[in-house]
């Protein structure tokens, strides 16, 4: 079983993944796909005069402020564009694909948190009304029947909190526990990026392997949204997912490439 996370960063290939994802399912390997769509929920809620607000938490990390508007249109872009844009392109290659939120089936559920403690301007203040939350539950039962039954599923965010709200989640993270509870071997997360840089943006400087119990100190150079991807693969690697590997969306093969030891590889 394997978990491969699509980022949503300017240069990621869709079809080149697509292309990639099709052939290993078509050799028999069981897949679950996730995706995000971050970047182009910048450029739509620009355009519809909702530009979109980031949060730094107390503990010093970004997350969107998603209010009821912003949900709104989080669910366009992830629900509507990329999902469907994603499961057409896996319909093309002849690979029977099947796209879900985390809300339908309650795939995805965890608790909101609709309190946050934020730093702005250097001030420590408190955020209400915020839709987000994380995934503690995943609906496996779902998921391993549409794999059965040859299905690919295609997962995206928003979440369902406990009551029965939608709420943003972590891509990455879900991923990560999707990985988890599915008990997968691998869980590939396909960046903008070769994989996790010692200097970024100096390519070069791209960390090869990172054993399991290291991971932790990885945490201060990944900077901003890539601190969320070291987060999940703790929490993976922490949860029985035999390894987790960054590696480049933007190339060809990217998946074989990284199954084959391209990128960062941690554990294993
Ligand atoms: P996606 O939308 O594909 O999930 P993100 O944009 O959230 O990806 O995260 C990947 C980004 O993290 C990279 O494009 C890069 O700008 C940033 N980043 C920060 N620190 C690092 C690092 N040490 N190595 C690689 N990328 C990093």
């Amino acid at each position: 079983m394997l978990v491969v996370k699509i980022g949503g960063g300017t240069g990621i290939d869709y079809d080149l993944i697509a292309d990639d994802v099709s052939r290993l399912v078509r050799a028999g390997n069981k897949i679950v796909v996730v995706h995000g769509g971050s970047a182009l929920t910048n450029e739509v809620s620009e355009k519809l005069g909702h530009p979109p607000e980031f949060l730094t938490s107390v503990s010093g990390y970004t997350s969107r402020r998603t209010d009821k508007r912003t949900l709104e249109i989080f669910e366009m872009v992830y629900c509507g564009q990329v999902n469907k844009g994603v499961v057409e392109r896996f319909q093309q290659r002849g690979v029977n694909a099947v796209g879900l939120s985390g809300i339908d089936g309650r795939l995805w559920e965890g608790p909101r948190k609709s309190v946050i403690k934020v730093i702005r301007n250097g001030r420590k203040m408190v955020v209400r009304d915020d839709f987000t939350g994380k995934v503690e539950k995943v609906n496996t039962g779902l998921l391993v029947s549409l794999l059965e039954q040859g299905y690919l599923p295609v997962l995206t965010p928003p979440a369902i909190s406990y009551e029965g709200e939608a709420i943003n989640v972590d891509g990455d993270r879900a991923a990560a526990m999707t990985a988890a509870a599915l008990s997968a071997e691998t869980l590939v997360i396909l960046s903008n990026v070769p994989g996790l840089l010692e200097k970024f943006p100096d390519e070069s400087s791209l960390i090869r392997k990172i054993p399991a119990d290291e991971i932790e100190q990885f945490m201060d150079v990944a900077k901003d949204r890539m601190k969320k991807k070291v987060m999940g693969a703790m929490e993976a690697l922490a949860d029985g997912v035999g390894k987790v590997i960054f590696a480049d969306g933007r190339v060809e093969n990217p998946l074989t490439r990284a199954l084959e030891g391209e990128g960062t590889v941690i554990g294993g």
